[in-house]
């Protein structure tokens, strides 16, 4: 059921099995599982993850290229609610690990919120990450084209890029080889620094010799219309056409209410083995936040592989049902 400051303390005496922290496209596909298999699962979402901030999901197979990633959202929830499933709207601020149980300090209502605890056997961290986006005074000129022809993801929208006057928009010196993978679908780069660090003379060189200008001075604000951006304003008044952009500026792991737990990470990326197990043996991680590809079909995937090695554990430690009329 889907719980709010309502009618939530129902549920603080109840053990569930999995908490999932994160209802995007992982954590929903978890979720699906874990009660098929019978089982009781908690997801906690915050609102506002990149499955919700994707406009076309392009490249999954049996939708069109048009879905937007809040339909999943929408669909996710309503089969996870379905099956009995909980879902709480909160942010998951803090973990302690009991030894058999897991208590999950979650912040429901941004204002007059309350914290409670609830407490699960097992934990998926399916929390994510946010990319780092250029920070302009006016934040909505940025999101006004951001994940719409102002790409984050040059998997998922490499193809749409082809062949057209790109921006890329990085935040360090090492972002810049971007651009040297991002010409497999088009080689016209422009590379913008925005002057927040000082580029080698090496990569200067390496950008010359690729015919990609390199822009230095601030931007003022990108240009366009109808969430299509097509041209970025610099800070001494000059125009620079564009027909889309990538922005490589890294990105944000949320995974802070993990702090308290002894994990091996791969820089911000969940270290698991081949079924989504962290190094703690009751903690799976999926999607963008472990290691491997930031991609639907992959956190999908990771849910259903997740799920399915929790009801072995659990399946393996219960009494067998007998026959007994
Ligand atoms: P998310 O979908 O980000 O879900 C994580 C969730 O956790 C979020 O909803 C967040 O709100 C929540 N959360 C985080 N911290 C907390 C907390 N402390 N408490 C509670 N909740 C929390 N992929 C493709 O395959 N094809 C595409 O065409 C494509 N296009 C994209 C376009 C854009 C603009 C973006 C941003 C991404 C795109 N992606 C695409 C990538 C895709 O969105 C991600 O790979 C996918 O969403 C990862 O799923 P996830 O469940 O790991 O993370
Ligand atoms: P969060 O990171 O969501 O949360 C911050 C704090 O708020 C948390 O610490 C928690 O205390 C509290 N909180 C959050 N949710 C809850 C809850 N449900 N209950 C209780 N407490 C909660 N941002 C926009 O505003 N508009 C856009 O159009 C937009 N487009 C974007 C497009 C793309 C492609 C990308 C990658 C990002 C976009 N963003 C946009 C920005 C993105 O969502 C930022 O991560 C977000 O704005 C961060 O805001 P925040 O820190 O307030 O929220
Ligand atoms: P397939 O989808 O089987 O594709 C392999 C293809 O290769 C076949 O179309 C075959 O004709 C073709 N092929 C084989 N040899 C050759 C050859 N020499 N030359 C040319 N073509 C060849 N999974 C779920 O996730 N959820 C479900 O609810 C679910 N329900 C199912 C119900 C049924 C009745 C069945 C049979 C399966 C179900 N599955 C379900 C499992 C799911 O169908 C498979 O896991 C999935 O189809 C595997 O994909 P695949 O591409 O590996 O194989």
């Amino acid at each position: 059921m889907k719980l709010s400051k309502k009618n939530l303390d129902q549920k603080l005496d109840h053990v569930y099995d999995v908490i999932i922290v994160g209802g995007g496209v992982g954590g929903l596909s978890a979720a699906i599982y874990l009660q098929r298999y019978r089982l009781s699962c908690l997801v906690i979402e915050k609102g506002r993850g990149r499955s919700f901030w994707m406009q076309d999901l392009r490249n999954y197979l049996g939708l069109p290229p048009t879905t937007p990633g809040r339909t999943l959202l929408q669909q996710g929830q309503e089969h996870l609610l379905s099956l009995e499933g909980d879902y709480l709207a909160g942010y998951v601020e803090d973990l302690q690990d009991e030894g058999d149980t897991f208590a999950v300090k979650v912040k429901v209502g941004k204002k007059d919120s309350v914290y409670p605890v609830f407490r699960s056997k097992y934990l998926i961290a399916a929390s994510g990450i946010i990319d780092h986006l250029p920070k302009f005074e006016d934040m909505q000129n940025v999101f006004d084209y951001a994940g719409y022809n102002l790409h984050v993801c040059m998997i998922c929208d490499g193809y749409e890029m082809a062949d057209k006057k790109c921006g890329l928009f990085v935040a360090s010196e090492a972002a810049i080889n971007t651009a040297f993978v991002l010409n497999w679908f088009t080689p016209y780069i422009s590379v913008f620094t925005q002057g927040l660090f000082d580029v080698s003379p090496e990569m200067r060189q390496k950008l010359q010799e690729h015919g990609y200008p390199l822009i230095e001075t601030p931007i003022q604000r990108f240009l366009g219309h109808d969430h299509e951006m097509n041209g970025v304003e610099l800070s001494n008044g000059s125009v620079i056409e564009l027909e889309t952009g990538l922005i490589a500026m890294g990105s944000h792991y949320q995974s802070e209410y993990l702090k308290n737990l002894d994990l091996e990470w791969n820089g911000g990326n969940l270290k698991t083995d081949s079924m989504c197990r962290t190094t703690h043996p009751r903690v799976f991680a999926v999607g963008d936040l472990k290691e491997g590809l930031n991609q639907v079909s992959i956190a999908v995937a990771d849910g259903t592989l997740a799920a399915t090695a929790i009801w072995r554990d659990i399946r393996r430690q219960s009494s067998p049902r007998i026959w007994q009329d």
